[in-house]
């Protein structure tokens, strides 16, 4: 699992996520939220091709994303990237707010 990815460690820590640049509490990265972000709520994204240990790897980066709650999250997992294309599709339209399906009930 890479690291970031922190939604199956077995003792959930909510801290908040500090900019360690500005040492201020990171926010929400939904769009509607102005809520702090916090630790277990995180995503990284890669945009590079090949493994992150690969030679194609180095002409990449990686993207870090942080949410307030699982739902934030979700949220944006959904709406971003390929995901978004799918919930399209399945919503007629409709990206924004919709949690995947069979998460639907569970949160
Ligand atoms: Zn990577
Ligand atoms: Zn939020």
């Amino acid at each position: 699992m890479p690291i970031g990815m922190q939604a199956s460690a077995p003792a959930r820590v909510e801290r908040l996520m500090i900019n360690l640049d500005t040492m201020h509490p990171m926010m929400c990265g939904w769009d509607e939220c102005d809520r702090h972000a916090r630790t277990p709520y995180q995503v990284r994204v890669h945009e590079h091709v090949g493994r992150c240990n690969s030679e194609q790897a180095q002409y990449g980066r990686h993207s870090h994303y942080v949410f307030c709650s699982e739902r934030h999250l979700l949220y944006w997992v959904t709406a971003s990237g390929a995901n978004a294309h799918h919930t399209a599709a399945r919503n007629q339209g409709r990206i924004y707010g919709q949690l995947p399906e069979g998460l639907r009930n569970r949160i």
